[in-house]
């Protein structure tokens, strides 16, 4: 029998196409896709398509991560694999959040879009579209599928969703994963890479919908002033705070920083401390200055990205309200997201 994959889609880029009157960008209908792409007959799935209101990925909130995951879960089991169709803007994020929301996860969520719409000509969007559907298909000769996690394809590579983040604007070559290897390499063939896919789940699947969005990122620079860093730590409606550090992990010591750091984490808030840096890890026992912080109660993100430390800070703030099991949670790591 064929696989069959539901694709979901979103909007972003990759949704629209070229009116062949007015030359304007319309929206493509993917209902249609065997119309407009004769050739996926051949690939041996079954598709099933899904269209959501499309919305520029600028736009994307916690609702519409729960919707998805929601979509997920009611055709779970008619399905063999998803994909999921969004614009490329906030993609590490959404399908960061999926990654958390989705437990027990036994069959691939892959995420693709493009930096072209698919109706122009010059289009990256028909290959990203076309090889994640057959990843969101592919089985291992055991008849396990090949990826049971939420990924992220984008030319060429398979990237563990909660590992990605847009590092270009303008190549096709949009998404990175700095710390962690590609699940699988496109060439003439896909070659997965076995050995760093996440592992068939010892729990049974669940969604998990119930984000709390009082999460804030602060990044920090040379020369913030003592005011506004005091202001922002200790804004009333906001639990989380994603501290963006320099390097491995660091932050000025003097004492002023410190105690604002300090008070922010007495007053109840969970801070965890990642780097600026795309590629390596926080490593807070390096320097006085990563020590300072560790030692007024800021959590090691390690190699995370802050798009997985929002969207895990999200989800655990929503998962408990209990400090010490917030803290526990940020340190393990859930679905991969960091290297441990
Ligand atoms: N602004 C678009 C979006 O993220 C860009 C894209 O899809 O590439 O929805």
């Amino acid at each position: 029998m064929k696989p069959s994959v539901l694709i979901i889609y979103t909007g972003g880029t990759i949704g629209m196409k070229t009116d062949a009157e007015t030359g304007a960008l319309v929206p493509f209908d993917f209902s249609g896709i065997y119309e407009e792409f004769p050739s996926l007959k051949r690939l041996q799935v079954d598709i099933d398509v899904m269209t959501l209101p499309p919305i520029d990925s600028s736009n994307v909130t916690p609702a519409d991560w729960a919707e998805m995951a929601c979509i997920i879960r009611d055709n779970y089991d008619r399905h063999d694999g998803f994909v999921v169709l969004h614009g490329t803007d906030t993609m590490s994020y959404s399908a960061s959040a999926l990654s958390f929301m989705l437990r027990g996860l036994a069959k691939p969520v892959i995420f693709t879009g493009s930096q072209i719409p698919i109706g122009v000509l010059r289009t990256d969007g028909r290959e990203n579209l076309i090889t994640a559907i057959e990843i969101a298909g592919a089985k291992r000769p055991d008849g396990r599928p090949e990826i049971s996690e939420v990924a992220l394809y984008f030319q060429n590579r398979l990237f563990r969703a909660n590992r990605t983040t847009k590092r270009s604007a303008e190549e096709l070559n949009a998404f990175r994963s700095y710390n962690y290897p590609p699940l699988a390499e496109v060439g003439v063939n896909i070659t997965y890479n076995r050995s760093a896919a996440a592992p068939m789940p010892d729990e049974p699947f669940g969604v998990d919908t119930s984000l709390n969005d009082r999460v804030m990122v602060v990044k920090l620079f040379p020369g913030m002033r003592e005011e506004l860093l005091r202001r922002l730590l200790s804004m009333d409606d906001v639990e989380g705070i994603v501290l963006e550090t320099f390097g491995a992990g660091n932050a000025p010591t003097h004492e002023w920083f410190i105690s604002a750091v300090r008070d922010a984490v007495a007053a109840g808030r969970t801070i965890l401390n990642v780097t600026q840096c795309g590629d390596g890890e926080v490593s807070m026992e390096l320097y006085e200055t990563g020590l300072a912080l560790q030692r007024a109660g800021v959590l090691c993100g390690y190699d995370m990205t802050t798009e997985a430390a929002v969207t895990k800070m999200m989800y655990v703030l929503g998962a408990t309200e209990s400090r010490q099991e917030r803290a526990e949670l940020l340190r393990r790591s859930l679905r991969g997201e960091f290297t441990r």
